[in-house]
């Protein structure tokens, strides 16, 4: 026999119990009665605990101007939520619940422990503190917009509320439970969704030649952007070698924009383009006691492999002196470090990336309460908007704020 589903009512329904639902859900409650989290897991905060690399990255230092530079060209939408409740109103929140932390040298701030659970554990308890109903394996399957407000199904339950809010997350690392279902439900209310693709994600690169360097990394690079022999643009960070491409902040940060076929153009000596790099070379070369060309490039920084790596492919042998090399030599290497064109055969998947780009399309949302201009009532917070910020605390940041935002409708 068919069992019937249990009908609860509510005045406010959070679904997804990552970051910004359970910050969404803990600010509801400060002001209405009876608050509940549906979430499709068994547990609350999977995505939370893999959370830089399960240590937790949770915010970074810096001012609004700052932290709005570091979202694309979705800063001047999350300012309010900066405004509101920035870095320092985060990390204040969870040190007053306990919580130490620390700054590292990059700005990230990180729990002392290194434990991400730290922070879910103040989650959970202040949610279950203020009185929040926890559903867990109840996947949400229909969103209705009703007279007095909404309705939501899940297998088991048929919930009522007056608030809703949507906090299902993105897309990326699909298995914690954010596997986009909160786009059909924006959708099916009136929302217009900006089609998605992974963000924070490394590359993949056509005939990569430096897998067996892999592992190798650079605290600074200047990447430029080129597309159909056009350069859009240029920017730094520090940058990995992987097996079958490119990874690090500097190609992390900027996937978001990366489409198959573009070529990244690398410069390693940061702060030297190709014509002051010869030009140096040769006026050392031209003095007393020139060293050798991996004593040379050393000294500019380069690692050792790489140095040989490099000059394997200029063609010059290991023991060679500057002043040994001929003028198409000199071109050569200075166009493998300041020059290096690698091209992008693919942008990796949800599977691997961190964030999502596109989402609820962020006009439709005021941006000083994240309700929905369209559907009263309704409220879109964290990852699940077209929001997506750089590595280094910027994403969690915005779930919090986001969701921290909600409180202002009463
Ligand atoms: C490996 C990894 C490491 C990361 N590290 C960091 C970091 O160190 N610092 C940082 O700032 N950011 C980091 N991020 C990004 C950050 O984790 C996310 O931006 C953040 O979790 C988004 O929070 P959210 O609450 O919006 O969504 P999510 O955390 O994705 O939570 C959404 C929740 O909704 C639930 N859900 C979805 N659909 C339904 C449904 N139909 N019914 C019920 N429940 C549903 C999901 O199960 C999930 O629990 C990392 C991401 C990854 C993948």
């Amino acid at each position: 026999m068919e069992q019937k589903s249990k009908k609860m009512s509510y005045d406010a329904i959070v679904i997804g119990g990552g970051p910004a639902g359970m910050f969404a859900a803990i600010t509801m409650k400060e002001h209405l009665a009876r608050v509940a989290i549906l979430e499709k897991n068994d547990r609350i905060g999977k995505k939370l605990l893999l959370s830089g690399s399960g240590q937790c990255n949770l915010t970074h230092s810096g001012n609004l101007n700052e932290f709005a530079g570091k979202y694309g060209d979705k800063g001047t939408f999350l300012k309010p939520a900066f405004k509101g409740f920035d870095n320092m109103a985060l990390l204040s929140f969870f040190e007053k619940r306990g919580v130490s932390f620390e700054q590292r040298k990059d700005g990230k701030f990180f729990p002392k422990s290194g434990k991400a659970s730290e922070i879910l554990a103040v989650l959970e308890k202040e949610l279950r503190r203020s009185g929040v109903d926890i559903l867990c394996n109840e996947k949400a399957a229909r969103v209705i917009k009703t007279e007095n407000g909404f309705r939501v199904e899940t297998k088991n339950l048929k919930l009522k509320s007056k608030f809703l809010l949507l906090a299902t997350g993105g897309m990326s690392y699909p298995s914690t439970g954010s596997s986009g279902d909160g786009y059909a439900f924006a959708e099916s209310l009136g929302h217009s969704v900006v089609p998605v693709k992974p963000a924070l994600a490394p590359v993949v690169c056509k005939g990569f030649e430096g897998g067996s360097l892999a592992g190798l990394s650079f605290e600074k690079v200047v990447i430029g952007l080129w597309r159909k022999g056009k350069k859009l643009r240029s920017f730094e960070g520090p940058l990995l070698y992987t097996h079958e491409g490119l990874s690090g902040p500097a190609v992390l940060n900027n996937s978001r924009d990366f489409e198959p076929g573009d070529i990244l153009e690398i410069n390693y000596l940061s702060g030297q383009d190709r014509a002051s790099f010869e030009k140096k070379l040769s006026e050392r070369a031209s003095k007393s006691l020139p060293p050798k060309v991996k004593r040379y490039l050393r000294e500019a920084g380069l690692s050792e492999r790489f140095c040989i790596d490099r000059m394997k492919k200029a063609g010059i042998c290991e023991g060679l002196s500057i002043s040994e090399m001929g003028k198409a030599e000199r071109k050569r290497l200075a166009g493998f470090l300041t020059e290096d064109r690698i091209e992008i055969s693919r942008i990796k998947g949800f599977n691997i990336a961190m964030a999502t780009r596109g989402g609820v399309d962020t006009s439709e949302i005021n941006r000083k309460t994240m309700e929905s201009k369209k559907v009263e009532g309704l409220f879109f917070v964290g990852e699940v908007l077209d929001i997506d910020g750089e590595t280094g605390g910027y994403n969690l940041q915005a779930a919090f704020s986001t969701a921290r935002l909600t409180g202002n409708i009463f």
